[in-house]
């Protein structure tokens, strides 16, 4: 049996009845969250040892990334040949399409490796990736899957069919990974049936994707609205909006996710409420692709799921939180607004999520939940309770240093170390077959 205490620290729970104990602990045992008080009670309580002092720290559930592509890593850097894109299509074209297709096995493993250590210095515990590497196609999420094991992390994970390059190319991909989830039921692991988006598959691939996740009982990840041009193509082709073609052809429903959602309108967020579909926004990523705000606090106010993803550009959820926050009050022009939506987006919404596809609890620290952890430096410089954490949290806790992460009780980082990979080398790796991926590009 493994046991131990999180101890002197200011522990935050979240979950339905969010409560600040200052001075708090966890009780840690057998991966598990065994109980949760101040330090004075559990250390009378219990006999085992403090493994994790939790001084000057605030201890939060592990973060929740809704939407993120670990493949992106190796575009840092790189300058895609030719004239700068102009419209979304053209981002797609001149970097993303290429760099997807210059991946090889090794670049698809260490790809995903990179985002992992970020996911575990940013306190990012549980993960929801949507791949794409046509040249590696066949058993890239046993990869994936791999990296995320040797990490210690959550992920659920998914390959993105288009027929970009063949028709339905990836549905076979999402069905084998569904079968071996189906047979396995990882705590850690989970698969869903990944789309690209409307703009790059075809009704008869929508169908085939329809056939293979109701085999599984599994639920779809798919870009939404993101550029003007999925809205355009929908209309010129199919004669109705997004929201609409997709879900009238089923791809919709309580497991799914859409992610983005900028261009809908009402009637689509009726569709997507009706159809209980998640959406999934990403600011940060919305920003640096120019594509617009999404109206998500309109679709919040609806009763839509609104959860919070990277989409790649980044692991650091918090920040992601407060984009969130300052983007909706710039665009709005309105301050009273985003100042709950935000953070309930990261630290609410996505646990809603996370908890429809894992068997354990995660994003909250409560009995029974997982032990799941982002322990952060902060030292409050005002008084602080569950009345005004918002406040800490958006101002404070937002730059503060993540310490230690843990996931189902193992520590993965600790004193800001990670334990679970060599870094170093898996840097110095990625580099070298980085460097060969981007002459295969240009
Ligand atoms: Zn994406």
């Amino acid at each position: 049996m493994s046991e131990y205490l999180i101890a002197n620290g200011i522990v935050v729970t979240l979950g339905e009845k969010n409560q600040v104990i200052l001075d708090g602990a966890v009780y840690v045992k057998n991966g598990k969250i065994g109980d949760v008080g101040t330090t004075k009670e559990l250390k009378a309580k219990y006999k085992c040892s403090v493994k994790v002092n939790a001084k000057n720290k605030v201890v939060l559930p592990g973060f929740i990334c809704a939407h993120h592509h670990f493949y992106s890593t190796m575009a840092r850097g790189f300058c895609p040949p030719g004239a700068p894109a102009l419209t979304f299509q053209e981002i797609l074209e001149r970097l993303w399409w290429k760099l997807d297709k210059a991946l090889h096995k090794d670049d698809v493993y260490y790809s995903a490796l990179i985002p992992i250590i970020e996911c575990i210095r940013n306190g990012t515990t549980t993960v929801i990736d949507h791949h794409a590497s046509p040249s590696y196609r066949d058993g890239s999420l046993d990869l994936i899957a791999d990296a995320v094991t040797e990490g210690g992390l959550r992920a659920s994970l998914c390959y993105e069919v288009s027929d970009r390059n063949e028709p339905g190319a990836g549905i076979a991909e999402n069905e084998r990974f569904l079968k071996r989830m189906r047979s396995e039921k990882s705590e850690f692991l989970h698969g869903m049936m990944g789309l690209h988006a409307s703009v790059t598959v075809s009704d008869d691939t929508l169908a085939k994707c329809r056939k293979g996740a109701e085999k599984y009982g599994a639920g779809y990840h798919i870009h939404v609205a993101e550029g003007v041009e999925d809205h355009t193509d929908s209309l010129k082709k199919y004669g109705v909006r997004t929201v609409e073609r997709l879900v009238s052809r089923g791809i919709c429903g309580k497991d799914s996710l859409f992610i983005h959602c900028i261009n809908v309108d009402d009637k689509e967020m009726d569709l997507i409420k009706k159809s209980e579909t998640t959406v999934v926004h990403n600011p940060e990523s919305n920003m640096n692709n120019a594509v617009g705000v999404a109206k998500v606090l309109k679709m919040m106010s609806r009763g839509i799921l609104v959860g919070l993803g990277t989409d790649g550009m980044a692991s650091d959820m918090p920040a992601q939180m407060r984009c969130s926050y300052l983007v909706h009050r710039l665009d709005s022009r309105d301050p009273r607004v985003a100042f709950c939506e935000a953070p309930q987006m990261l630290l609410w919404n996505n646990a809603v999520i996370a908890n429809k596809f894992f068997p354990v609890k995660v994003g909250v620290i409560e009995k029974g939940a997982a032990a799941d952890f982002a322990i952060l430096d902060y030292i409050p410089p005002t008084d602080m309770s569950a009345n005004n954490f918002l406040g800490h949290f958006i101002f404070g806790m937002v730059d503060a240093v993540v310490d230690t992460t843990i996931v189902a009780g193992k520590i993965l980082m600790e004193n800001k170390k990670v334990l679970a990979l060599d870094e170093e080398k898996i840097a110095a790796q990625s580099r070298k077959l980085a460097a060969k991926m981007w002459t295969r590009i240009s």
